[in-house]
């Protein structure tokens, strides 16, 4: 499996399954949300109220609709307060809980948001070393995805990505991280 990044906007993503930064109505909100739901017109909507919302740190799929991708993972992240509350378990739960749906569904690609550092204010630093802790134990146990693709929306946390990718792949944060 790859993890691979690009500097760019979710929606545009050719791969089998996008994420969405969803919150637990599933009913659109601002950011990824709204620009997700925006594009892919409002059939999506209405598949989403028949899921009666989603827990934080777990995820629905839904179909794509107009998007270029074939399905969506609406995944929840937590909202960051100090991070005494539990945000990272919650986080990376998230990104858990889509590669499994994924694999749930034998798709072989995916593309995430940086879940929870938008609107719900988790440290970017801190949110990409959960990010990519996740997709690393992914690689390393083999699951079977052909490429898991971060996608940042722009240059500041594209280049905290990168370099939270080199420091967890040098072993600078063995044993911190979660
Ligand atoms: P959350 O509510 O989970 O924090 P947001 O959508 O507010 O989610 O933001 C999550 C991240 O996604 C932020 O880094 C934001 O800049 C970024 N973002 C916003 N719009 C897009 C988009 N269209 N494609 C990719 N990333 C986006």
């Amino acid at each position: 499996m790859d993890i691979t990044f690009v500097l760019g906007d979710i929606t545009d993503q050719n791969t089998d399954a996008i994420v969405n930064a969803a919150n637990n109505s599933l009913l659109g909100g601002g950011g990824v949300d709204g620009a997700i739901h925006k594009k892919a017109g409002p059939l999506l909507l209405e598949e989403c109220r028949k899921l009666k919302g989603c827990a934080t740190g777990s995820a629905k799929i839904t179909k794509a609709y107009a998007l270029r991708s074939k399905y969506i993972i609406h995944a929840v992240g937590p909202v960051y307060k100090d991070g005494f509350n539990g945000e990272s378990v919650l986080l990376a739960s998230a990104y858990k809980r889509s590669i499994e749906l994924a694999i749930e569904h034998n798709l072989k690609s995916i593309s995430f948001p940086a879940i929870s550092a938008g609107a719900y204010g988790y440290p970017v630093k801190e949110a990409a070393l959960i990010a990519l802790g996740v997709a690393l134990k992914a690689k390393e146990q083999n699951v079977p995805l052909d490429e898991l693709r971060f996608v940042l929306f722009n240059d500041e946390v594209y280049n905290t990505f990168k370099l939270a990718y080199k420091e967890l792949k040098e072993g600078i944060f063995n044993g911190t991280t979660p």
